[in-house]
């Protein structure tokens, strides 16, 4: 049985405000700092990773029909010996400052809800980042290797639309000094936020020092699974302590969290090598 049976459907809403499983007025609101509005088709249907809510029926759902439908899903298998390599000019650069440590528990991730005013430049195009969540395993894998987690740094335009997100595998390695704190806090169920007294992170931390990446053109990972959204996976995994690792996955519900890999559909993925 799900547990989302259990849960009302206000109370879902309420968990599910600022995730990234939701369309971009969401986001503007969350921004903003008001209360996000309650809306969106997919948010009632009771979607997950189990069972009748799994990721092979989300498209079942209303309003959902992308899911099944879209072209241009995400994640993929990144694999290099087929990826494009290109002298890419549109090399993002990063300008990530420093945020509070303000996470929530949206039944479906962790979400870091990121302070206002770190950015993204590519393309001669700014983007802010909005959130970043998690994903136990891994949603993309590279060159058949999935990761046990992988970070999702989710970047709007200037509508407040989602449209770039940047991904980062997550390896068992050296305790990750940046989320020491934030992980000992994890909100444990749906619904609960956790905002450790004085904690500040830098998204900066959780991208590897080796820049090289991955792009490609794909969606949402979850419901509604809008298209159009550019994808950079970046090449080279940052680590995680198996403490810190087990902490994400031991939260309920959450293990699993990852959609399975959707076609290609010819779609073109690009490479650039590190600097
Ligand atoms: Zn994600």
């Amino acid at each position: 049985m799900s547990r989302f049976r259990t849960l009302s459907v206000r109370a879902l809403k309420s968990a599910l405000v600022s995730s990234v499983c939701l369309a971009s007025s969401a986001f503007a609101q969350d921004l903003r700092g008001t209360p996000a509005p309650v809306f969106l088709s997919g948010e009632d249907a009771h979607w997950g990773y189990s069972q009748t809510v799994s990721p092979q029926r989300w498209g079942e759902l209303p309003g959902n029909a992308v899911c099944a439908a879209g072209l241009d899903q995400s994640p993929i298998a990144l694999v290099t010996a087929t990826a494009t390599p290109q002298n890419h000019q549109d090399a993002p650069s990063f300008h990530y400052g420093t945020s509070r440590v303000r996470m929530t528990n949206n039944g479906h991730t962790v979400q870091f809800t990121y302070d206002v005013g770190s950015t993204l430049q590519v393309g001669g195009n700014t983007y802010h980042l909005a959130q970043f969540h998690f994903h136990t395993p891994s949603e993309h894998t590279k060159d058949g290797v999935e990761y046990p987690l992988e970070v999702h740094l989710v970047h709007t335009d200037a509508h407040g639309t989602p449209a770039l997100v940047v991904g980062v595998l997550i390896q068992e390695g050296f305790v990750h000094p940046g989320l020491f704190t934030a992980f000992r806090h994890l909100p444990r169920h749906a619904g609960e936020h956790s905002q450790p007294a004085g904690a500040l992170i830098n998204a900066s931390s959780l991208l590897p020092f080796n820049k090289a990446f991955y792009k490609y053109a794909g969606s949402l990972t979850t419901p509604p699974c809008t298209e159009g959204l550019q994808w950079y996976v970046m090449k080279n995994p940052i680590e995680l302590s198996d403490s810190q690792i087990a902490a994400f996955q031991r939260l309920p519900y959450l293990n699993p969290n990852n959609r399975p890999l959707q076609p290609l559909n010819g779609r073109v993925v690009t490479t650039r090598h590190g600097h």
